[in-house]
């Protein structure tokens, strides 16, 4: 059984609809064991969307699922990214060497060019916010040596050939897949629609199960960002969702929804901790998820926490007050 349990999981790919496919790639991270890459027909090739994160023998994940329906590396005519998080862009550009195809993606993806340019000074960064919410050193010494000993799961950077913004198009058997910026996961998210068909591809902005996680510190408010997002997806009217992890789902307006209420609940939460008098970031953690900050939550729930606390900043309902570390009380 144990030895069971260990056994790696492999690349494996099914036909989800004429025309679509879905190569199920493993990822090494727990609670999020495989991530999805899509492979579209396109005349004699495919529209690839996303890659699967880049580690030793991922790019045999990758060929083993295409081989399971048939498809192969060099009939990829043109990738696309739904955003560039390592899962979903890790793999792109020995991709584009290989297949000799276009990357298309979002150019807002900073977030991640910096990260791979200099990881060092990405880590420090991460870590200096870390200190400021009031997280104590011993922890945080921890996590980044846990974290620095980790690769970036991104090959090499590689910029898109075309910026993937409203109004381009992604041509396919299908039909014409149009592009919605869709930011708050990330600032490069991008969903893809086929309207006829009425599918979407969402990348992680929704998924089956109901997960959020925000990139903090680029964008002014990924809260808000997200929630705007999640209104756009909805007027779509999709019957169909085909997420960056799990398995493809219907009802799309219901994902939509529990991803807003958990938003609310989050937002309400942080909110309610703060009623008690300045906080650090730190300390509102356990009131909002029910446990403290630990290595496997660290790297998101403070992130998370801090998103909700500059959400409510630009409402007008917390304020921080300034000092080492920063503290965040109820806006009068
Ligand atoms: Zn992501
Ligand atoms: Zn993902």
């Amino acid at each position: 059984m144990a030895q069971a349990a260990r056994r790696r999981e492999l690349g494996r790919g099914d036909r989800v609809l004429p025309g679509v496919w879905r190569l199920r790639l493993p990822l090494p991270w727990p609670g999020v064991p495989h991530c999805n890459a899509w492979a579209l027909a396109a005349g004699d090739g495919i529209v690839l969307v996303d890659t699967g994160m880049h580690e030793p023998g991922s790019m045999a994940h990758l060929e083993r699922a295409l081989e399971q329906v048939n498809l192969r590396l060099d009939h990829v005519r043109l990738l696309v990214c739904t955003h560039a998080h390592s899962d979903h862009y890790g793999q792109a550009a020995p991709i584009v060497e290989r297949a000799g195809c276009e990357l298309w993606m979002h150019p807002d993806h900073e977030h991640m060019r910096r990260t791979l340019e200099d990881p060092k000074a990405a880590l420090a960064q991460r870590l200096e916010v870390a200190r400021m919410s009031g997280v104590p050193e011993e922890p945080l010494r921890a996590w980044a040596r846990e974290r620095g000993s980790r690769g970036p799961g991104i090959a090499g950077l590689v910029e898109p050939d075309r910026d993937l913004v409203p109004g381009v198009e992604v041509q396919t058997d299908l039909g014409r897949w149009s592009v919605l910026h869709t930011p708050g996961h990330a600032p490069s998210h991008v969903c893809l629609h086929q309207p006829e068909q009425r599918l979407l591809i969402s990348g992680d902005h929704l998924l089956g199960r109901v997960s959020l996680f925000y990139d903090y510190g680029w964008t002014p408010d990924p809260v808000g960002e997200f929630v705007d997002s999640l209104e756009k997806v909805d007027r779509l009217g999709a019957r169909l969702c085909l997420p960056g992890h799990g398995r493809p789902f219907a009802d799309v307006h219901a994902h939509v929804r529990a991803n807003r209420e958990l938003v609310d609940e989050r937002v309400a939460a942080v909110a309610a901790a703060l009623g008690d008098g300045p906080r650090t970031a730190f300390e509102i953690v356990p009131e909002v998820y029910g446990e403290g900050l630990s290595a496997a939550n660290a790297g998101w729930w403070l992130q998370e926490t801090l998103c909700y606390l500059v959400h409510l900043e630009r409402r007008g309902e917390a304020r921080r007050l300034a000092g080492e570390p920063e503290r965040w009380e109820a806006a009068p």
